[in-house]
C-alpha cells in the first residue's frame, strides 16, 4: 500500500520563483479596492482582512490601489501614499500578513481622467465617457514628476514593509491612458509613436527598480485587452510587456477591459476563463511569469489553465472575498467545501461603486472580520429548529450547526434552496449551483438533520422541545388584483422557472424588478429541458463582439446578431425606465443582452383586465391590448409567515428571518446575511 499522500492541484499548489521571492503557490489574491481604507480603524480592518486570506493560503496578496500623488486619487477620500507618516501607518498590514506566512504587495494606482476629483488629469484633454469631469493634460514636466511620484510611492511601500508593488497599468487608468491612441494625442516624448506612448510605464518600472533594489517584488499589470475603440492591438500589448520585462519587472499581471468598455468582463454573464487567451499570448512573448485573471473561480479551472501553459499564476479577487480559505481547502482535498464566488457583484463591486465597503453575498464575514471576530467564540449547545431551507434558513442552520448546536432543518419541498432554485434556472445564473452545492455539503458536514418534504407545524415544533425555533419560511409570489387574473394564460414566475408552467410564443411580463428581468432572460433564451447551460466562450465572443485576432485594435469586432424564441414585453406601472433596481455593475450588461434579443419594455402601465384576447392595459392613459399567449406575474412577493402567529399563539417566541420577516427587496444578500448573523447569535 502506498504511503504517499494525495497531492491535490499539483500545478496550482506548486511553488514559483518570482524575482527574489519564492511564492508558496500559484494563487494571487488580486487587487480590490474595498473601501475599508476610508473607515474608522481602517488599518485594523484591513490587517485582519488580509491576514485571514494569508492564513487561508493565498500565495501572494495585492492590496487595493494607493495613489502616488494627489492627482491620482480615486476620489477625494481615496487612499494615498505620499508621506513617511502614511507609510508607517500601513505597517500593521504587511506585519499581519507576514505573521501568517503570507506575502503582500501594494498596488500603486493613478486613476488619471477617471478620478472623481474636481479637475482630473490625463494624457490628453480627451474626456472619459464615465466621468463628467473634463481632464487637464499633464505637461511634460508633470509627467516626469508623476514618474518620480510612482518611484517615491514604491519606496514608501518598501518602508512600510510590503514585499513589493504592483504598478497598475490596465483598466483604462492613467498609464493605460498613455499607452493607447484613444486617449493619448500628445506630441511630446510621451505621445505619438508606440515607443513614446509606452515611455511612461516603462520609465516608471525602470526607475522604481533602480531605487528599490532587486529584493523588492515588482509587478506590472498590463492591459491584456482594452475592449474599447482606439485600444491597443495585441502586437503593441506584447511589446509593452516585453519592454516592462526589459525594464526589470519581476512578473506581469493582466487586466481585461477598461471601466468604460461596453463588454462585461467579470459579471456572471461572462463564461468562466473567457479571457485566458489574452494572457496566453503575453505568456508566449516574455520569460518572466504571467498572471491570468477574470472569471476564474474554482481550483479545478485554475489548475487546468496553469497545466495547459497559458499562464504561470492565477489571480482571483472576488473568490477570496467569498472564501478566505480557498487555497487551504483546495490543498487539503476539500475543494467541495469552498464557498464559490457566483460573480453576482452585488455586495462587492456594486457596494464599492455606491461608496459602501465591500463585502460578499455568499460570505457576510468578508470585510467585516473585525466585527465578526468580536462575536462570542463558542455557543452553549442548544436544540434548534429552522423552518425553511431557502437562503436565510440554510445560512442560519449551517452556521448554527458549525457552532455546535443540534439543528433540525425542515423543508416543505423536495429539495433545499427555495428561491435559489429559481435563480439557477435563469440562463447565465448557473453559478447559483455552486451556492447550492456549498450549502448541501455544509448541511452534511456540520450534521444538520434535514427533513425534506416536511411541513413543520406549530404543535409538532412544540412537541420537539426546541430551545430556539427559527421561522425562515420565505415568500410567496404576489398575485395582483387584475380582473381575469385566474385566466389560464396567467402563470407565476415561480411556476414558470420551476418548470411547472410553460410559456407561449408571445409573452407579457407584469413587473420589471429583478425577477421580471430574470424571467425575461429565461423566456428569450432557448433553454434545454434539463436546465440552462453556460454560454460557451465562442458564443460570448460572437455575441459581444470580442475579436481574438492579434491585429484587432482593442480586441473588438461587430457583434453578431442573436435570435430569440419568443416575443416578450416587460411591463411596469411606475413611469421611470425599467431596470433601475438592477445591479449597478451587472444591470447594464443584462439590459444590453435582452435588448439584442428584442425585449420590449413599457413603463407607466395600468392593467385593466385579462381575457382570451390577452392583456388589456392603458399606457399613460392610452388603452391598448397586448395579444399574448402567456402573462407571467413578477409583481413582487408577500411574506409566508403564518407559522409565526401559530407559534406565538402557543406562547413561543420564535425568531423570524429572510423573506418571512420582510418580503420587500428580499434577495439572497439580505437572506444570507441575516441567517448567518442569527446562526452566530443563537
Ligand atoms: P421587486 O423588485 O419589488 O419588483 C416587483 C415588481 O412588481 C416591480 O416592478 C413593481 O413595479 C411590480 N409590482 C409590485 N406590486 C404590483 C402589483 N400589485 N401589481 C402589478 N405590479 C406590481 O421584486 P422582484 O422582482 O420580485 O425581486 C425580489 C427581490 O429580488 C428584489 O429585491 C430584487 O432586487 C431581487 N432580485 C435581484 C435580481 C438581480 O438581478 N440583482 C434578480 C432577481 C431578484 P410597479 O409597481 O412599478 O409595477
Ligand atoms: Fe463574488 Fe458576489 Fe461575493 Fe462579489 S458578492 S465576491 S461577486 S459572490
Amino acid at each position: 500500500m502506498s504511503t504517499e499522500a494525495t497531492v491535490f492541484f499539483p500545478t496550482l499548489l506548486s511553488a514559483l520563483k518570482v524575482g527574489a521571492h519564492t511564492l508558496g503557490n500559484r494563487m494571487v489574491m488580486g487587487s480590490m479596492h474595498t473601501r475599508l481604507e476610508s473607515l474608522d480603524r481602517s488599518i485594523d480592518r484591513l490587517s485582519l482582512f488580509y491576514a485571514e486570506r494569508a492564513r487561508g493560503g493565498a500565495g501572494l496578496i495585492v492590496t487595493g490601489g494607493y495613489a502616488p500623488c494627489q492627482d491620482g486619487l480615486l476620489d477625494e477620500t481615496g487612499p494615498l501614499l505620499v508621506t513617511t507618516e502614511q507609510a508607517d501607518a500601513l505597517k500593521p498590514i504587511p506585519q499581519a500578513v507576514h505573521a501568517e506566512g503570507g506575502k503582500i504587495i501594494l498596488q500603486i494606482l493613478h486613476t488619471g481622467r477617471n478620478a472623481k476629483v474636481a479637475r482630473p488629469v490625463g494624457a490628453s484633454e480627451i474626456p472619459s465617457p464615465i466621468n463628467p469631469r473634463a481632464p487637464r493634460a499633464l505637461s511634460t514636466a508633470e509627467v516626469w514628476q508623476t514618474i518620480e511620484d510612482y518611484v517615491r510611492c514604491a519606496e514608501l511601500a518598501q518602508r512600510a514593509g510590503f514585499d513589493g508593488v504592483e504598478i497598475m497599468g490596465s483598466e483604462g487608468y492613467l498609464l493605460n491612458q498613455f499607452t493607447v491612441t484613444r486617449t493619448n494625442n500628445r506630441s511630446d516624448e510621451f505621445g505619438g509613436s508606440m515607443e513614446n506612448r509606452h515611455h511612461l510605464p516603462v520609465e516608471i518600472v525602470r526607475r522604481t527598480r533602480e531605487r528599490v533594489g532587486p529584493q523588492f517584488l515588482l509587478m506590472y499589470r498590463v492591459s491584456a485587452l482594452d475592449l474599447v475603440e482606439g485600444g491597443a492591438p495585441a502586437a503593441e500589448i506584447i511589446q509593452l510587456a516585453q519592454a516592462v520585462q526589459a525594464a526589470d519587472a519581476d512578473i506581469i499581471n493582466t487586466g481585461i477591459g477598461w471601466h468604460e468598455a461596453r463588454i462585461p468582463t467579470i459579471a456572471y454573464v461572462v463564461p468562466r476563463a473567457a479571457w485566458r487567451f489574452a494572457a496566453a499570448r503575453i505568456k508566449k512573448a516574455v520569460t518572466i511569469p504571467v498572471i491570468v485573471s477574470n472569471r476564474i473561480n474554482t481550483p479545478d479551472l485554475a489548475e487546468e489553465i496553469l497545466a495547459s501553459g497559458d499562464a504561470d499564476m492565477v489571480s482571483m479577487a472576488r473568490p477570496f472575498l467569498a472564501d478566505a480559505d480557498f487555497v487551504r481547502k483546495a490543498a487539503e482535498g476539500r475543494a467541495n467545501e469552498i464557498n464559490t464566488c457566483i460573480a453576482c457583484n452585488q455586495a462587492c463591486l456594486d457596494y464599492i461603486f455606491s461608496e459602501r465597503p465591500a463585502t460578499c453575498l455568499v460570505n457576510p464575514r468578508a470585510g467585516r472580520e473585525l466585527e465578526f471576530s468580536l462575536l462570542p467564540p463558542k455557543a452553549v449547545p442548544r436544540k434548534v429548529a429552522v423552518v425553511g431551507a431557502g437562503a436565510a434558513g440554510l445560512a442560519c442552520a449551517v452556521t448554527a450547526a458549525e457552532r455546535g448546536h443540534a439543528v433540525t432543518l425542515f423543508e416543505a419541498g423536495h429539495e433545499i434552496g427555495g428561491q435559489l432554485n429559481l435563480a439557477r434556472a435563469v440562463p447565465g445564473k448557473q453559478e447559483f449551483n455552486e451556492l447550492l452545492r456549498y450549502f448541501k455539503q455544509g448541511v452534511a458536514r456540520h450534521g444538520v438533520t434535514l427533513k425534506l418534504n416536511t411541513r413543520a407545524d406549530a404543535p409538532s415544533l412544540v412537541n420537539g422541545h426546541y430551545d430556539r425555533i427559527v421561522v425562515a419560511t420565505g415568500v410567496r409570489p404576489r398575485t395582483p388584483q387584475i380582473p381575469g387574473i385566474a385566466h389560464p394564460k396567467v402563470v407565476s414566475y415561480a411556476d414558470l422557472l420551476s418548470g411547472r408552467a410553460l410559456a407561449g410564443r408571445k409573452v407579457a411580463v407584469i413587473g420589471a424588478g429583478g425577477i421580471g428581468f430574470d424571467v425575461s432572460t429565461f423566456l428569450l433564451h432557448k433553454t434545454p429541458p434539463d436546465g440552462p447551460r453556460p454560454q460557451t466562450v465562442a458564443q460570448f465572443q460572437a455575441e459581444w463582439g470580442v475579436d481574438t485576432s492579434p491585429a484587432a485594435a482593442g480586441g473588438l469586432k461587430p457583434m453578431q446578431p442573436v435570435s430569440a424564441p419568443r416575443e416578450v414585453t416587460l411591463l411596469q406601472r411606475k413611469p421611470e425606465k425599467p431596470g433601475r433596481s438592477l445591479g449597478m455593475t451587472t444591470g447594464w450588461a443584462l439590459k444590453a443582452e435582452l435588448a439584442r434579443r428584442g425585449l420590449r419594455t413599457q413603463s407607466g402601465c395600468s392593467y385593466e383586465r385579462i381575457d382570451d384576447a390577452g392583456l388589456h392595459l392603458s399606457v399613460n392613459g392610452v388603452p391598448q391590448t397586448l395579444e399574448v399567449d402567456t402573462i407571467v406575474l413578477c409583481a413582487g412577493q408577500d411574506s409566508e409567515n403564518a407559522l409565526l402567529a401559530e407559534l406565538r399563539a402557543l406562547g413561543l417566541t420564535p425568531d423570524l428571518i429572510g423573506g418571512a420577516e420582510l418580503a420587500a427587496e428580499l434577495d439572497a444578500l439580505r437572506a444570507i446575511d441575516q441567517g448567518t448573523r442569527l446562526g452566530l447569535a443563537l
